[in-house]
């Protein structure tokens, strides 16, 4: 309890140094370092980094442009070579940053689940998100230029190299960082990592903590394992949770992302037992009271999770 109390204390002063400065960068313990994403401006996925004696390990890359921000915030904090960049999931918001990496000398580390969906449904994301949209003629002016000049910078969609089936770890002898897979929940290949020593885990998509929602529609996502695996992360007793998007959280956010996932779920199954439409249950469903989670409208969330109840039952 006392260790709840001082991880909510500290995420609370995390944000208010956010609101206050602008702030960006935030030391988390000694070496762990923090990049809150910004969606307003499109980087809307967190980073963190981890010195350890001879290199850095950095979590999540951002988009492109988002990770041209955070290297030289990076360089700011150390000098060591970035050795490793560790994706969550192969979701673009989170992957496809890792060209920058790569160019600086990193290898990049996902799950070997999510270095498949990397080479599939990452492969068809970048075609749509980066190349076709370059020349689509339904595409904002904003996102064609930011997609043609994503091409014209030589930024290419990186798979990640060096794989683990369920746990790896880094490991100088007075830092330890695990990653390991959780999923399938949110993707199919979700692994978080997790400082045992500073009880520090960065959960990647599994957990948000904003008020823009989370994406529940991946093809291959596992809602019922989903729930799971955030009961499983609660039980570690972290002292500070750093969500794939939005402010720094503790035990608790964990367990509000759970309750809200677990509320949707339980509705639409109700739903469809009550023989109800996608369409009727995208209206009726109300998951406001789960905040910030529930604070955008879920109708395209519910829509989500009924077809993949409907296609798995
Ligand atoms: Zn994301």
């Amino acid at each position: 309890m006392i260790r709840a109390t001082a991880g909510f204390v500290f995420a609370l002063l995390l944000l208010t140094a956010a609101q206050n400065q602008q702030q960006k960068v935030f030391q988390l313990a000694p070496g762990v370092y923090f990049w809150q994403g910004d969606t307003t401006i499109r980087r809307p996925a967190n980073c963190t980094w981890i010195l350890f004696k001879d290199y850095v390990v950095v979590i999540d890359a951002n988009f492109p442009w988002g990770a041209r921000e955070i290297l030289p915030e990076i360089r700011k904090t150390t000098t060591l070579p970035i050795r490793f960049v560790f994706n969550t999931h192969y979701h673009a918001d989170h992957a496809f940053g890792s060209t920058l990496f790569k160019d600086a000398g990193a290898t990049i580390v996902c799950s070997r689940a999510c270095g498949v969906e990397s080479r599939t449904k990452g492969e068809a994301d970048w075609r749509n998100q980066v190349l076709n949209r370059a020349q689509s003629p339904n595409a904002s002016e904003h996102d064609k230029a930011v997609a043609a000049e994503t091409i014209a910078k030589g930024y290419r969609l990186e798979h990640p190299t060096l794989l683990f089936e369920e746990r790896m770890a880094f490991d100088d002898g007075e830092r330890r960082l695990e990653l390991i897979r959780m999923g399938p929940a949110h993707s199919l290949g979700d692994a978080v990592a997790y400082l045992p020593k500073e009880k520090i885990l960065i959960t990647g998509d599994l957990c948000v903590n904003w008020t823009s929602g989370n994406n529940v529609g991946d093809k291959d996502a596992d809602h019922a394992n989903w729930i799971r695996a955030l009961d499983t992360l609660a039980s570690w007793d972290a002292n500070i949770v750093i969500p794939g998007h939005g402010r720094p959280g503790v035990t608790q956010t964990l367990q509000g992302q759970r309750a809200y996932l677990a509320d949707m779920v339980d509705q639409v199954r109700a739903g469809i037992r009550a023989g109800k439409t996608a369409d009727q249950l995208a209206n009726e469903i109300d998951l406001s009271r789960h905040q910030p989670f529930g604070a955008r409208p879920s109708a395209g969330s519910v829509r989500a999770v009924y077809r993949k109840l409907v296609t798995t039952n």
